[in-house]
């Protein structure tokens, strides 16, 4: 049976119903399901057999990690109190985010190896219960050379059955590109290192520790086996179709490699859904939904099995997870702008405006930007008929809440090289200098609905460059945006 949500649900969660329905679709149709559907089972008993027991470990791993860490450090917040969260609405003030306590993960027993200074072992992380965990890591610490391997091998199994069949040379194709995007996409998020004290004798105290996330295929009793079919309504971490996309692809990956968890609103398979804190759409996690694979992230809470096992290990050394830098992500934002204007004197028209904006981020979730493009004016004077287009470029500061929210910029824009008059063929000056605001709303992904004002001062469309006859004129418009 489906272990996780299926990304139909992930990208379009206003289709979302219960998922029982769609449980007994996945496992009717799916040729592998039997084989799948053992492996669930025994996954679901083990955890069962073992619960109290577990959970307790997990609790007790909790407790020490919070007190031994900064909050920051393990993307672990306080909750608001209750008088907070209950009085102000959820667009305000939603409950902090948690991760499941078991994502920080507990040793499998007897899994322990040791090959010269070399240290081995396999590491479960379990998530939202509701669904079945995923597959324990092998965990591999060489203190030599300050490196910690973390690998999953997945057991590719092709759909030969029917009309979700696939090649032999499909199959191949896809789970080399699955590996891929896992060796590709799960790597280079985190920043671990060893902390220098005198209780710590490893050679790797005080330095960083590099970190390699391996997907690869493979088989045996950990292995997480992946039904590929050529394609799948509703796909999970153990049922992928050879058209998925990357971004789901990725997605899945963070559960069926790292053990990550969900982490956007969802009526779960037992029609709950999943608890408020235990949810997070605002960081461009690529464990929430509607990111766009360009702007999603990884954040060091996927990773924290990693530093609390390197913890249990080595307890006589401090271990820190943050987040490593990412290279610099450009947007480019195509716009278009139409609205009217008018002067202090009544002049007035209407106006589109086409341009885009180049945006370098600020800060790593890209809350603000620093936004600067070219603009192309078109405007139509209503008093004499005078239509002109002119070029410009803006300049300003965005703000975007997150994924979805609010958005807006302030900026300040001029220009005035073009066709002051259509009419006459010849090109001409016609300067203007703005400022202005924008303010709107960001739909996930990547559209942006606004409301644009902007107060100026431009020369009048008299063709008289000699005498530029400046004035004041005011604006407002409404905008819509597509970021890339
Ligand atoms: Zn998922």
């Amino acid at each position: 049976m489906p272990v996780f949500q299926n990304p139909t649900a992930r990208f379009n969660p206003k289709n979302q119903k219960p998922l029982s329905n769609e449980v007994a679709l996945a496992d009717s149709s799916s040729a592998g399901g039997i084989q799948a559907k053992s492996r669930a089972t025994d996954t679901i008993q083990r955890k069962c057999q073992n619960c109290a027991e577990e959970e307790a470990q997990e609790q007790s791993d909790n407790d020490e990690l919070i007190q031994a860490k900064p909050a920051s450090e393990w993307q672990m917040q306080a909750k608001p109190t209750p008088a907070i969260s209950q009085t102000m609405s959820p667009m305000i003030q939603r409950e902090e985010f948690e991760p499941w306590p078991g994502q920080i993960g507990h040793d499998v027993a007897n899994t322990r190896e040791q090959d010269g200074g070399i240290i081995r072992e396999r590491v479960q992380r379990t998530g939202d219960p509701v669904y079945s965990s995923p597959q324990p890591s092998l965990l591999e610490f060489d203190p030599g050379n300050c490196r910690l391997t973390a690998t999953m091998d997945i057991n590719f199994v092709r759909d030969t059955s029917g009309s979700d069949a696939i090649t032999e040379e499909q199959f191949n194709t896809f789970k080399a590109e699955v590996i891929d995007i896992g060796n590709e996409r799960l790597n280079g998020w985190i920043n671990l290192s060893m902390t220098d004290s005198d209780a710590c004798n490893l050679p790797c105290a005080g330095q960083d520790i590099s970190v390699n996330i391996v997907a690869q295929e493979g088989s045996g009793p950990y292995s997480s086996e992946v039904l590929v079919s050529s394609t799948v309504g509703r796909e999970n971490a153990r049922h992928i179709g050879i058209d998925t996309d990357e971004g789901t692809i990725w997605h899945e990956l963070g559960h069926i490699v790292l053990g990550a968890a969900d982490e956007y609103p969802d009526i779960r398979h037992d029609n709950t859904p999943r608890p408020a804190e235990r949810v997070n759409t605002d960081d461009y996690s690529i464990m929430s939904q509607d990111i766009s694979a360009r702007r999603a992230l990884m954040h060091p809470r996927h990773f924290s099995h990693l530093a609390a096992w390197m913890e249990r290990r080595f307890p006589n050394c401090g271990v820190e997870l943050s987040r490593a830098t990412q290279p610099l992500l450009i947007e480019y934002t195509p716009i278009i702008t139409l609205g009217g204007f008018g002067t202090f004197d009544g002049r007035g028209g209407i106006y589109y405006t086409a341009g885009v904006d180049l945006g370098i981020p600020l800060d790593e979730l890209h809350r603000f930007q620093l936004i600067m493009g070219p603009r192309i004016n078109w405007s139509l004077e209503t008093e004499d008929s005078i239509m002109s287009l002119l070029l410009g470029w803006r300049m300003g500061v965005s703000y975007l809440a997150g994924p979805s929210g609010v958005s807006g910029s302030i900026f300040a824009e001029g220009g005035g090289l073009g066709w002051p008059d259509l009419s006459d063929s010849s090109p001409g000056v016609a300067p203007y200098v703005e400022g202005g605001f924008t303010a709107g709303y960001t739909f996930a992904p990547n559209i942006e609905v606004a409301a644009e004002a902007a107060m100026g001062t431009r020369d009048m469309p008299d063709m008289d460059l000699d005498n530029l006859d400046m004035q004041p004129y005011f604006r407002m418009g409404l905008q819509a945006a597509f970021a890339f």
